[in-house]
């Protein structure tokens, strides 16, 4: 008998990370996690929530972040120690192509009796390839997996076929693949994401596995945690793959479903019991209209939860919005992607909205007190040319300026990398949006992902900007906007020399290993620049520094929590 129902597997980016040379690009230098993208979907912990409620056993297996903290970690060995009747590897980003199928073969090679699942939105948009891969057993699709994977351990577990289970495409014993009707769509979120934070934490201390659960590699030092208000989105960037059409043609959402307001405050509250770190509340809570948003900043500010929130706005928001948001959650981040300084490049990425407003938003939320302002660019947008993306840093110098170098204001660039997104209607339409896509198929992207450098890896070019130009003018702005942040002091002279020094080496190594590709691809002469990239790639990114907050002296409340788990209080 198998000692779990189902263990959920997080895999990096690339499985062999450790052993590939691959040139990282500054893809990764926004969000936490590492450019392995070891952090798990906050899915999984809605998933392992609602299945031990049902009374299932259930555990979490961050791989990616066991083999970042210890080089010697054997990924084979300890997967091929695991039990379980089920395992569940999950594909939300396209990213994890690579290190996805090879989980899967060394399961499969070790429990050729348990069956692999992959879940999440890419593997909802490939399923039709996924299934063809001889290790995957089933993919399931959509947004919310809860209950369908509930309906398919009970099956596994009776031994019975899993024609009944919805959204889920499977292969029965004769190899045939059947497709069961996608029609698990709830329109309410009150029976998932329960106290799913707390069940983590309770999972790892009585599986004395702390390490497997980490979202990703700091998060000790840096706890993060995230408030989801919704599933889908009522944008429409051209560029997301996780856009109101994305959603509506792939993962047959007609319209977001929202979680109550005051799910998302008791989410906050939970939180706070055993975290001091910052709280992220993800979507605009201006979504499902303006209601919605008072509600929620209402219910928080009776809270009085002392953590420190980082609110998006897709767009300028009044500025009523912004004080009651200071009211309820003082010293609030805010965080806006016009993605470019130029309205017709960002009404062309499906924004529209003007410079003045934007502005606006960004002074109104500096006058009501908050902590930091997070202001984020892109490369490789429509109409976008490299001067264009240049003009963008001007912008930034142009705003430290206008707000006389606030250290509140912090600036982004980055490109629009790896991948376009799949769904996406820039991806699904390009012509009509200036792409050019450079691969389609599921296999395309697994082996893009172990190319020697993020340059070839990209999947699109644009009429006015090639892979190489996006490569080149991404250097050269994030560049001279690390210049900028210097003059204007919000980086430490020491931390922009880092980050220039950075910078430099990347794109000096970028030729290098053009140079190699031209010549005809040597493996051994890639392997000999390994130690090189490996450094290049583990030099600070300022960026990941700019974007931390501070957490204090005691970053989480063990004592708190476990008094909490204790008591019931
Ligand atoms: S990028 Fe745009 S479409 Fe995608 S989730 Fe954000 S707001 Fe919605």
């Amino acid at each position: 008998m198998s000692q779990f129902d189902l263990i959920l597997l997080h895999p990096p980016s690339v499985y062999d990370f450790r052993k590939k040379a691959i040139l990282y690009g500054p893809v990764s230098d926004l969000i936490p996690p590492s450019p392995v993208f070891e952090m798990y979907p906050i899915g999984f912990a809605s998933i392992a929530e609602y299945l031990a409620r049902c009374g299932y056993k259930v555990r979490i297996v961050n791989l990616a972040v066991r083999m970042m903290k210890d080089k010697n970690f054997d990924a084979e060995v300890f997967l091929r120690r695991l039990s379980s009747e089920v395992f569940g590897i999950d594909l939300q980003w396209l990213v994890h192509a690579h290190g996805v199928i090879e989980v899967a073969k060394i399961v499969k090679k070790y429990h050729p009796q348990a069956k692999v699942l992959l879940g999440g939105l890419a593997a909802s948009y490939f399923y039709r390839e996924l299934i063809c891969y001889p290790e995957i057993d089933y993919v399931l699709r959509g947004d919310s997996t809860e209950e369908p994977l509930r309906q398919l351990i009970e099956s596994v577990k009776s031994d019975k076929e899993p024609e009944a289970v919805p959204n889920l495409v499977w292969r029965d014993n004769m190899g045939r693949v059947w497709e069961n009707p996608f029609t698990h769509l709830p329109t309410d979120l009150n029976d998932v994401m329960v106290n799913h934070y707390k069940n983590i934490i309770r999972s790892a201390l009585t599986q004395r596995d702390l390490q497997s659960y980490l979202p990703f590699r700091d998060w000790l030092r840096y706890p993060i945690t995230a408030i989801f208000t919704c599933r889908g989105c009522t944008q429409n960037c051209v560029i997301c793959g996780g856009s109101a059409t994305a959603f509506r043609r792939f993962f047959g959402r007609k319209v977001p479903v929202y979680r109550s307001p005051r799910q998302v405050a008791e989410d906050a509250k939970r939180i706070s019991h055993f975290s001091n770190g910052p709280i992220f509340i993800l979507g605009d809570l201006r979504q499902p209209g303006e209601e919605y948003a008072y509600q929620v900043l209402e219910l928080l500010k009776k809270q009085k939860v002392k953590n420190q929130f980082i609110i998006e706005v897709f767009s300028p928001a009044p500025t009523e919005f912004i004080r009651q948001v200071s009211l309820a959650c003082p010293n609030f981040c805010l965080e806006v992607s016009p993605e470019s300084h130029d309205p017709e490049v960002r009404l062309a990425s499906g924004k529209s909205y003007t410079n003045q407003a934007l502005e606006q938003t960004l002074s109104d939320a500096l006058r009501f007190g908050c902590g930091r302002l997070g202001v984020f660019f892109m490369i490789g947008l429509p109409k976008q040319t490299a001067e264009s993306v240049l003009k963008s840093v001007e912008y930034c110098g142009y705003l430290l300026e206008k707000f006389k170098g606030d250290r509140r204001l912090s600036l982004f660039m980055a490109p629009l990398a790896p991948f376009l997104d799949p769904g996406s209607l820039a991806f699904e339409e390009p012509q009509r949006y200036g792409y050019r896509i450079l691969f389609r198929n599921f296999e395309d992207y697994r082996q893009a992902l172990v190319s020697p450098s993020w340059k070839y890896a990209l999947n699109y070019e644009t009429n006015w900007l090639s892979r190489h130009q996006i490569a080149e003018v991404t250097y050269e702005a994030i560049l001279r906007l690390n210049r900028y942040k210097a003059k204007y002091g919000l980086i430490s002279p020491g931390v922009a020399q880092l980050a220039e020094e950075r910078i430099k080496k990347a794109r000096e190594m970028l030729y290098r290993i053009d140079d190699i590709i031209s010549k005809g691809f040597d493996p051994g002469e890639l392997s000999s620049l390994k130690p090189e990239i490996d450094r290049i790639n583990m030099l600070p990114v300022s960026e990941k520094i700019e974007l931390e907050l501070p957490v204090g002296l005691f970053k989480l409340k063990p004592w708190r929590y476990l008094w909490s788990l204790a008591t019931g209080r």
